[in-house]
This record gives C-alpha cells, sequence and structure tokens, in this order.
C-alpha cells in the first residue's frame, strides 16, 4: 500500500511516516500544496493524508477539489487544526473522505487510514487469503495449508504488495516503487532476488500444492495460480 502525506510541518510528517511504514505502508512526503496536487493526481497512491494550512499557491481545500476534478479518487485524510470549527464542512465539501484535528494521537490516525481504505475497493480487511495461502497483515503472520511460515520484513511486505494486487502482471519497477519506496539503490535485480526468496517460501516448500509466484516473462510477476 502507498502512502502520500501533504503537510509542511516535518516533525508531523516524519512520525506518521514512522508509523505508517511500521504498517507496511511503502510513504512519499511532500511539504508544499503545489507539489502535493501534483503527486496526489498519481492515481498508484492508495491513500493520501493532506494537510489543510500548506504554503504554496493554494490550501489544503483546493487540492482536495482538484484532485477531484482530476478524476481521481483515492481516499483523503485531512489534517486541521483545532479551533477552526468550519474546517469539518470545508474539508469534507471539497471531496474529502475524512479528517482529523490537530494535535491527534497516532493510533488513531491509523484507525482512520484502515476505515479509509476498509471502504475502498482495494481493501481486503486484516487477513488477506490467496488458495491455501493466508496473511494476517496485523499480526505479521504467514500460513500456508496452515503451516506458519518465516519471512523476512521486506519479504513480508512484498508479500502483501503482491496479495493486494493479486492477479495483475506487476513490473519490477512498479514493486521497486511500492515495495523499497522507490530507493534508487534497488535495482531490478534486487526484485529477482527477493522473488526467488519469496517462491522458495510460500511455494518450493509445498511442491505437491499449485505455485502462487508466476514469472510473466518480459513484463513482471504475478500472483494466483496458472490459468
Ligand atoms: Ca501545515
Amino acid at each position: 500500500m502507498r502512502l502520500l502525506i501533504v503537510e509542511d510541518e516535518t516533525r508531523i510528517a516524519g512520525a506518521i511516516k514512522t508509523a505508517m511504514e511500521m504498517h507496511n505502508f511503502a510513504v512519499d512526503i511532500v511539504g508544499d500544496a503545489d507539489s502535493g496536487l501534483a503527486a496526489a493526481i498519481d492515481p498508484d497512491y492508495d491513500i493520501v493524508i493532506l494537510d489543510r494550512m500548506l504554503p504554496g499557491s493554494m490550501e489544503g481545500d483546493e487540492v482536495c477539489i482538484k484532485v477531484r476534478e482530476a478524476g481521481v479518487h483515492t481516499p483523503i485524510l485531512m489534517l486541521t487544526a483545532r479551533g477552526e470549527v468550519d474546517d469539518k464542512v470545508h474539508g469534507l465539501r471539497s471531496g474529502a473522505d475524512d479528517y482529523l484535528v490537530k494535535p491527534f494521537s497516532m493510533k488513531e490516525l491509523i484507525v482512520r487510514v484502515q476505515v479509509l481504505l476498509r471502504r475502498s475497493p482495494l481493501s481486503l480487511g486484516p487477513i488477506i487469503k490467496l488458495e491455501d495461502l493466508e496473511v494476517d497483515v496485523e499480526q505479521f503472520v504467514v500460513r500456508r495449508g496452515g503451516k506458519n511460515l518465516k519471512l523476512s520484513a521486506r519479504e513480508f511486505k512484498l508479500l502483501v504488495y503482491l496479495l493486494y494486487n493479486k492477479g495483475q502482471t506487476l513490473s519490477k519497477d512498479k514493486i521497486i516503487s511500492h515495495v523499497w519506496d522507490g530507493d534508487s539503490l534497488v535495482v531490478p535485480n534486487t526484485v529477482e532476488v527477493y522473488m526467488g526468496y519469496l517462491r522458495k517460501k510460500i511455494d518450493k516448500a509445498f511442491p505437491d500444492k499449485p505455485a502462487l509466484v508466476q514469472t510473466v516473462h518480459g513484463f513482471g510477476y504475478r500472483l494466483g495460480k496458472t490459468g
């Protein structure tokens, strides 16, 4: 899952990033309204956290309106300062899906994000299943055929991303941007190596079961049974 934070207060943005990364999100931060708008219209984000008061040529409300005008329906959670009574109305009218008053607790923010994702078609709840593979994204547990599997943090993140997009062919570049936060030091070969680790743990360890990790030659990878 990919999250965009549009927030000029670096301390708040950093704290949100840390918390969300612990929940397997790949997180990008931008600090002003104009770059926020440019980034938020990228439909590749699963959710946007948008501060209302931003430096730049417009406020958060306007960013939100423009994102919707661009036909992008990514869930938007708006952050707003305490005491501005009209904020809720403005925020929701501008097309935000929810709003949160500062200061807020990280726990509350995470719950709100989860609720928004649950409403979106992407949402699959805390347990994602594919055939006899079962992943609990909140407890970090992976099982196949009832047997617990040990995955590294990166392998887990990779598997969750593939599961959220099961049945779709994902390019190595797309996988790098979602699973490695687009880290420029990560090369396509790294993805191949990790796909190999994953395949070994979830497929090769179960030779009498259908293989779930598929290589789509020349394109990338897909999770799901063949055919
Ligand atoms: Ca601000």
